[in-house]
């Protein structure tokens, strides 16, 4: 059992890989995970999943971009569970939705949910975490935050790219109280629920050519990633990006 003991918060966990980050985490014996999305519905179900399968989860409504909810968000863990040992920053959208490349708009959404979202969860959590000792927090960008895609909203590659860069900077500035800041860049996974263009069957295949291992990821695949980074099995690894991408970015 790789999270004995660990009170995890996860964001975005309501589908896709914060769902199945959680439902592992719960597998691996966390004492708590604390699903949180705007998705209430959807977040309830997984969290009844995880309680059917033996696991302990409770969830809460967060809108990553909203300051108050954040410090209402860890203050609940923290009261309910005593601490908070493992962020992780999963909550996104996609600019794969957006005709307009450059629509100002879709740049303040994206960079508001994807980067300001990641920021002040780090916020908070890195205080929660200083009062206990320590922590992880494990930052999902994407091969976007490493690589330019044209068909994409600029924002998308902004904020994933900031999100890399933020990592690296709360490792550079937390290390000294034992929180450690790592990312997480998958390559084609299965669509998020706000993807446009690139769900489009016709435009995956064409992407897929470009992957070596010739196959999209499994959210599970990802969600292993994350495991190894708030896990203490990655105890000397900050400022890292673990890159799940069938070695498209490798070539
Ligand atoms: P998804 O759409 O299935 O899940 C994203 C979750 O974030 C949803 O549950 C959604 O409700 C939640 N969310 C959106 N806005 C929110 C907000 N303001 N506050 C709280 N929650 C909010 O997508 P996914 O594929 O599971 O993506 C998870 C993460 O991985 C995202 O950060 C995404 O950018 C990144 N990523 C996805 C892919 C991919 O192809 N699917 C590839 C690389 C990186």
């Amino acid at each position: 059992m790789r999270m004995t003991g660990k009170v995890a918060l996860v964001s975005g966990a309501a589908s896709g890989m914060g769902a199945a980050t959680a439902r592992l985490f719960a597998a691996e014996g966390a004492k708590a995970v604390v699903v949180a999305d705007i998705l209430d519905q959807e977040g309830k179900e997984v969290v009844a999943g995880i309680g059917k399968a033996g696991g302990h989860a409770s969830y809460i409504h967060l809108d990553v971009t909203d300051e108050a909810q954040w410090k209402a968000a860890v203050e609940a863990t923290v009261a309910a569970h005593g601490r908070l040992d493992v962020l992780v920053n999963n909550a996104g959208i996609s600019g794969s939705a957006e005709t307009d490349l450059y629509d100002t708009a879709a740049w303040n959404r994206l960079m508001g949910i994807n980067a300001t979202g990641v920021f002040l969860g780090m916020k908070y959590a890195t205080a929660a975490m200083k009062q206990s000792g320590g922590g992880s927090i494990v930052n999902l960008s994407s091969i976007s935050g490493i690589v330019g895609q044209g068909y994409l909203h600029v924002g998308y590659n902004a904020s994933k790219g900031a999100v890399r860069l933020i990592t690296k900077a709360g490792a550079a500035q937390h290390g000294k109280h034992g929180i450690r800041v790592n990312s997480v860049h998958p390559g084609l996974m299965p669509p998020m629920r706000t993807s446009g263009s690139t769900a489009d069957p016709a435009m995956r295949a064409k992407t897929l050519k470009g992957v070596p291992m010739g196959r999209a990821g499994e959210v599970d695949e990802v969600a292993r990633a994350i495991l190894f980074l708030a896990s203490d099995e990655s105890s000397y690894v900050t400022g890292a990006e673990l890159v799940v991408d069938g070695g498209w970015t490798a070539v």
